[in-house]
């Protein structure tokens, strides 16, 4: 599927639920969430339909992704749903990492390919405090989980804020480095302002080879992180969803007022 700049759409990804067990001030204040009501989240089997319909338009990689994927009830069936779909070539979720012990085998088993693992720092005190409240062993058991149940490679996200020291980041490149992880600095951004800027590490944030589009919990078919766009897919059907965002897709992100990073997923 090519938009108006021939860039060809083959990326989708879906955030399953707003909600989150941490609250990274970066992403989330601490109260005052307005939540999407339940009615208005998704099924699994319209989240499932969106796929069959996308990778029918040409999309072949799917992300899952939140707030925390892992929090959804039932996420480990939609997995399976979702893995069950030919041309769905690469399955991958990105996750705090907090429940990934508990879920990580059985995510693997339900056909998930690999994940990747927000952690901004190796300090434990540090992370408690930007997440509020999160605890860092958790999630190092997670990604332990995550390796043995082989969802590789393991990409660790590192969100860099005016906070984090060099010295922090060089923690981070060793670490992952020992343990064979890829690692990725996202530089913090804000949709309101429309500050953005390319993932070091990854393809995230290069306009001229962005070949996403993203569905929100509630089923708003989005052109790009940086666009107030979207298309509900209950309103619009689903085709007709897809097709109007990828029309709208911006040769450059601008601003979003209309979503934040928690309920479109980064
Ligand atoms: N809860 C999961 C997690 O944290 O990995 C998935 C959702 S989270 C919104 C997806 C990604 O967006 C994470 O890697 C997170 O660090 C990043 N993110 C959140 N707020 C951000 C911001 N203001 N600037 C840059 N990245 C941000
Ligand atoms: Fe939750 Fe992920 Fe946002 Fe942190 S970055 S508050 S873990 S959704």
């Amino acid at each position: 599927m090519l938009d108006q700049f021939n860039r060809n759409i083959t990326y989708l990804r879906i955030s399953v639920t707003d909600r989150c067990n941490l609250r990274c001030h970066y992403c989330m204040p601490a109260e005052g969430v307005q939540w999407i009501p339940h009615n208005s989240i998704l099924s699994f089997e319209e989240i499932t339909e969106v796929v069959k319909v996308a990778v029918g338009m040409g999309v072949n990689k799917i992300r899952l992704t939140g707030g925390e994927p892992l929090v959804r009830k039932g996420i480990v069936d939609l997995i399976k749903m979702m893995s069950g779909i030919p041309g769905v070539e690469d399955l991958a979720m990105t996750t705090n990492g907090i429940l990934l012990e508990k879920y990580a085998a059985d995510l693997a088993a339900a056909g998930l390919k690999r994940v990747n693992v927000s952690l901004d720092t190796l300090d434990p005190e540090k992370y408690n405090k930007l997440t509020r409240g999160g605890d860092m062993a958790q999630v190092m058991k997670g990604i332990d989980a995550a390796v043995d149940a082989g969802l590789l490679p393991v990409k660790i996200n590192c969100v860099q804020t005016a906070q984090t020291t060099s010295e922090e980041k060089e923690q981070l490149r060793d670490f992952c480095e020992a343990r064979g992880f890829k690692l990725r600095f996202i530089r913090q951004m804000s949709l309101t302002d429309g500050s953005f800027y390319p993932v070091e590490g990854g393809d995230g944030g290069r306009c001229s080879i962005c070949n996403r589009i993203r569905l929100t919990a509630k089923g708003d078919v989005v052109p790009c992180l940086f666009s107030d766009y979207g298309y509900n897919v209950r309103e619009y059907g689903i085709e007709e969803a897809i097709l109007k965002a990828v029309g709208k897709k911006p040769a450059t992100g601008h601003k979003n007022n209309v979503n934040a990073f928690y309920n479109i997923g980064g």
